[in-house]
């Protein structure tokens, strides 16, 4: 190009069916450069297609192979880039990106990618698959809402929904022409787009701000949740973002008080909000109702109003309980979760639900309140005990296992990082976790279509062995660990998994510390809780099984001889 400070590469991310393949030669034939495709380079030097590399090798082989072609494609000059839908999951490959040019994602709704694979051949090697699964478009949605938060790490971004390729190239052009110069000059551009939760703070990067893993959508209104690596002290900062800056009620734990006090308070002083601290004793004997009318006179004290925040910084326990009472406070307090624990960051603080437990049953006072933002800093993990962290990582492999295979790769190959609490790998477990599930509830806020109660894979059995056992023996997480296992043998012996499949999900389970079976249950208790569980669903219970990692299905006509054998093998 004539003009010396545009790029000479223009890079297209995005999901299949967005319209990489069709736009990049338009772009090339306007301005003259070559076109290079991850995908097809992968191709030509494995000699084989990839869908046979993914079958012969694993999906770890390809990734290495199209990091190779995406590192060769980028060292050319004058070339437009198209890559795979997956290209964004590597933060190498971001950075490669961002330094090779001008990265453009394409963009589309989930319906409008369902209608272009399946009225097209040209559909990604690697997504085919999705028009297998059950529900293809749910399947697309899910996927693409787990990755969305990589896509929106670019310097532009088209809307193709509606255009034809023709306009989408003309629409690249123009941002090229009238943008790109500028867009890439920005001097934290790399960092933020190669690992966001490092970028300098103030840094816009589209829908998505800063620092976020996702957004999480629901009724009321949609909220981020920020995910990094010693990013507490932002919590100041970004109740003053929120203009939540009349007064924090700040609700903990009096252990994880302990250990991130100091922290919470230096952000709320900095930062010039002023606020007060209610601590209650760990675990789970707090999530009561005395507990909620004692903070409801603490905030009468206080003359708490609608412009104050109730911060809730601990886990479930303590986000369930200070989500509760932010929800039902004159009406509703605006609500920030700080989850500190694994299962806290994961599962707890994602997806609005909120309650304390009645003496007779647990969560059964609650509602949905969706908070203003999530903030988990990860590195708070690191006074956590082994026993929650693997406990609350139960949650995350289940995420893999029912929404996310190339997550499960991940999982398994970063394990034990993950139980080291490495930096990076546990960051980016987490990041992807929060997106899975920002995504079901997002589909699905109130669990009225079904989608939500795919995340309860394992739950049946695991909440009757948490009650025979008087959830003293063991964490929720563990229990999870055995209704999980005995979910995949059902699946099994339905015919729906194949039993490789099943043994992955134990050994992936064993990996991470997690049980897979226990010993001295009491049968007896074990059925008539599941029992209970029926008679509450209304005479049939609905297990969650798998046909595959990635692809759930809710089963009412599972044969009790299934489910009695299924428990012979985790019950010794
Ligand atoms: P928890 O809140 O009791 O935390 C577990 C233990 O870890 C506690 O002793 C706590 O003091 C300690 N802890 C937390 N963070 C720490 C840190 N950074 N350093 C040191 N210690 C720390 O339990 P949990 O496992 O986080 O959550 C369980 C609760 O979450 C249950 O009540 C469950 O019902 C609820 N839950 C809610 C949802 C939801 O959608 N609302 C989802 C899953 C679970």
């Amino acid at each position: 190009m004539s003009n010396p400070t545009k790029p000479s590469r223009i890079l297209l991310t995005g999901f299949s069916g967005t319209g990489k393949t069709a736009v990049a030669p338009l772009l090339a034939a306007h301005f003259g450069w070559d076109v290079a495709d991850t995908d097809a380079l992968v191709e030509a030097r494995a000699g084989k297609r990839i869908l046979d590399i993914f079958r012969d090798d694993g999906e770890a082989a390809f990734r290495d192979m199209e990091e190779e072609a995406l590192r060769e494609a980028c060292s050319r000059e004058r070339v437009v880039v198209s890559t795979g839908g997956g290209v964004v999951l590597r933060a190498d490959n971001r950075r490669a990106l961002t330094e090779a040019g001008f990265v453009v994602c394409l963009e589309a709704r989930p319906e409008t990618i369902f209608q272009r694979l399946t009225a097209r051949a040209d559909t990604e090697p690697l997504d085919r698959p999705l028009l297998a699964a059950a529900d293809p478009l749910a399947r697309i949605r899910e996927l693409k809402g787990a990755r969305q938060h990589l896509y929106a790490l670019c310097d532009w971004a088209v809307h193709t929904d509606g255009l034809t390729p023709e306009e989408t190239a003309a629409e690249v052009i123009r941002a090229y022409e009238e943008r790109a110069a500028a867009l890439i000059a920005s001097p934290d551009r790399v960092d933020a787009m190669a690992a966001p939760e490092a970028a300098a703070p103030g840094r816009t990067l589209h829908a998505v701000p800063e620092g976020a893993a996702c957004m999480v959508r629901s009724l009321s209104r949609d909220y981020p949740v920020f995910v990094g690596w010693g990013t507490l002290g932002e919590l100041g900062p970004r109740l003053r973002e929120q203009g939540l800056t009349g007064f924090a009620y700040v609700i903990s734990d009096e252990t994880v008080w302990h250990h991130l006090g100091d922290e919470v308070e230096a952000t709320l002083r900095a930062a010039e909000i002023d606020y007060d601290v209610f601590t209650v004793p760990p675990g789970e004997e707090s999530k009561t109702q005395a507990n909620a009318a004692d903070l409801y006179d603490w905030l009468v004290e206080h003359r708490a109003e609608r412009g104050h925040a109730v911060v809730a910084v601990g886990g479930g326990v303590v986000t369930d309980l200070g989500g509760y009472v932010a929800a039902t406070y004159a009406r509703g307090l605006p609500l920030v979760h700080v989850p500190t624990s694994m299962l806290g960051m994961v599962d707890a603080a994602i997806g609005g639900k909120v309650a304390v437990n009645h003496p007779r049953a647990k969560n059964m006072i609650g509602v949905f309140y969706p908070p203003r933002f999530v903030l988990a800093d990860v590195a708070a993990l690191r006074t956590l005990p082994e026993r929650e962290i693997k406990s609350g990582l139960a949650e995350a492999i289940k995420h893999a296992f029912i929404l996310d295979p190339a997550y499960l790769d991940f999982l398994e190959a970063n394990a034990a990082a993950i139980l080291k609490l490495d930096r990076e790998a546990t960051t980016e477990a987490i990041r992807r976790s929060v997106s899975i599930k920002a995504a079901v509830v997002s589909d699905d806020e109130f669990e009225t279509t079904g989608r939500r109660s795919f995340l309860n894979y394992g739950h049946t059995l695991a909440h009757a062995i948490e009650s025979t056992t008087g959830y003293a023996r063991f964490r929720h997480g563990e229990a999870d660990g055995i209704g999980m296992t005995a979910a995949a043998a059902m699946s099994v012996r339905m015919g729906l998994l194949s039993p490789a499949a099943a043994d992955r999900q134990r050994v992936a389970l064993e990996r991470f510390g997690l049980p897979t079976h226990a010993e001295g249950l009491d049968r007896a208790h074990i059925m008539a809780a599941i029992a209970l569980d029926k008679k509450v669903q209304g005479k049939k219970v609905r297990w969650v099984l798998l046909e595959d990692f990635g692809r759930p299905v809710l089963r009412d006509d599972v044969p009790p001889e299934i489910v009695e054998a299924a428990l012979d093998e985790v019950l010794r």
